[in-house]
């Protein structure tokens, strides 16, 4: 039997009234021949909820048991998700990441799919099961403790089911009805495009646009998973929402394809750091030690010997970078006057591969942000993506400015 996958996310598993509908469309493609894998998230605000216990907990956590925790959420939609299908006299079964297993690193509340041996559930399927439902966003470390993927993992769970069983499709079922030209809850000029190319999906996703998690576009570009984003609220049909595909299969050639957002950023400067060969590796090993994910990173000019190092990562991981950097100036392994963390900031982006061919898409983006008065305080680029820190009282508007900007409306 051919293979779909299908992924219902928080929104869509809210209730048990959205449990049902959502089994009725994994109803539909099981009456049309196929072996179904149902890979669930945990009820919308459910793992918020989690991370906000073990946050008030421990704030400086063991990740092994963060994972513990929020886990949770998924077991409790996948058991309830086969419950309604077998009220429909579906042949289902629910599995979670460990009875799969779905085999990860073990780096705790990020780790990463190493395998999923498909021999368990096809088993099941040979035996009539006709949908396997998986919890989303879990797996099993090589020590045999629970891991969670990182936020908004379901969805690399899903695409790594549609890999390792070679599924005819990928569905990501979620609140909006595709991919937009930017959050369509930020603009409601943002326009869905129909098909969009991996690499511009990757881009967006780790730019902050939360609609795939990043890992999952990657997995999908790698092993060619069709992959599709739609609404679950929205009638079925073969055309619905947006096509993760191949930059060749993407007909227009535009200069930018989105704007993406992260309002969670925050920027760390480290004041008068001695500018000397080895100070860069002294700052950033201990912060990846910690875990911290630094992302843009600037170094002034130096000034009698003295510089200042400013980078930005994740509002949430501002008290392990403050705490390895207070470590390590402990230790003597650094020396600086003032480690100051502005967490009012967020970073905008603009992405399209168009920007390989076309120049002059900062020189547009920079020119939209100061007309409206918006000051720029780091700046990063790559082949397609431009993004900048700004103020975060300022990100609505510069969204808005720059898919105003880019004439993405008219996409
Ligand atoms: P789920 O719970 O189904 O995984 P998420 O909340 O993780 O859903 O992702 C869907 C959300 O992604 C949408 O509600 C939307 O606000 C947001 N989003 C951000 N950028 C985009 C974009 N470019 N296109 C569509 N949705 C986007
Ligand atoms: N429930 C997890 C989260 O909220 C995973 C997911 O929904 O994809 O991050
Ligand atoms: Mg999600």
């Amino acid at each position: 039997m051919p293979v779909l996958v299908m992924k219902f996310g928080g929104t869509s598993v809210a209730t048990l009234d959205r449990i049902k509908r959502a089994a009725k469309r994994v109803g539909l493609e099981v009456a049309k021949g196929y072996d179904v894998i149902v890979i669930v998230s945990a009820m919308s605000g459910e793992t918020n909820k989690l991370v906000g216990f073990v946050n008030e907990t421990s704030p400086l956590y063991d990740a092994r048991e963060y994972d513990a925790v929020v886990s949770s959420g998924e077991n409790v939609t996948a058991g309830l998700m086969a419950l309604t299908l077998q009220e429909m006299d579906i042949p289902a079964r629910s599995w979670q990441g460990w009875q799969v297993p779905v085999q990860t690193t073990s780096a705790h509340s990020s780790a990463r799919i190493e395998a999923i041996p498909t021999d368990n559930i096809s088993a099941k399927f040979n035996e009539g099961m006709k949908v396997a439902v998986v919890a989303g966003f879990q797996g099993i470390s090589p020590e045999g403790r629970i891991t969670t993927l990182g936020r908004g993992g379901s969805d690399t769970t899903a695409v790594a089911f549609a890999a390792a069983f070679e599924a005819e499709r990928c569905d990501i079922y979620t609140d909006v009805d595709g991919v937009y030209t930017t959050d369509p809850r930020i603009s409601s000029k943002a326009r869905k495009l129909e098909k969009i190319s991996f690499e511009e999906m990757l881009e967006l996703a780790s730019l902050g646009a939360k609609v795939l998690q990043t890992r999952s576009v990657e997995l999908a570009m790698r092993y060619k998973v069709k992959l599709r984003v739609l609404s679950s609220f929205e009638e079925p049909s073969e055309e619905a929402g947006t096509l993760v595909c191949a930059e060749e299969e993407v007909m227009e050639n535009r200069p930018v394809s989105g704007i993406a957002y992260s309002r969670d950023e925050a920027k760390m400067t480290l004041v008068d750091v001695a500018d000397k060969p080895g100070i860069a590796a002294a700052i950033f090993g201990p912060l990846s030690e910690a875990g911290v994910n630094v992302d843009m990173i600037i170094q002034n000019v130096a000034e009698q010997g003295l510089t200042d190092m400013t980078f930005s990562c994740p509002t949430d991981q501002v008290l392990r970078a403050q705490k390895a950097l207070n470590d390590a100036k402990g230790r003597g392994d650094i020396n600086f006057q003032e480690l100051i963390a502005d967490t009012d900031v967020c970073k905008i982006s603009a992405v399209g591969i168009g920007m390989r061919s076309q120049s002059g898409v900062a020189a547009k983006m920079f020119k939209t942000l100061s007309e409206e008065g918006i000051n720029i305080k780091v700046i990063a680029t790559s082949e397609i993506k431009i993004s900048v820190l700004i103020d975060r009282k300022y990100m609505e508007l510069a969204v808005q400015a720059l898919h105003d900007a880019f004439e993405l409306e008219k996409l």
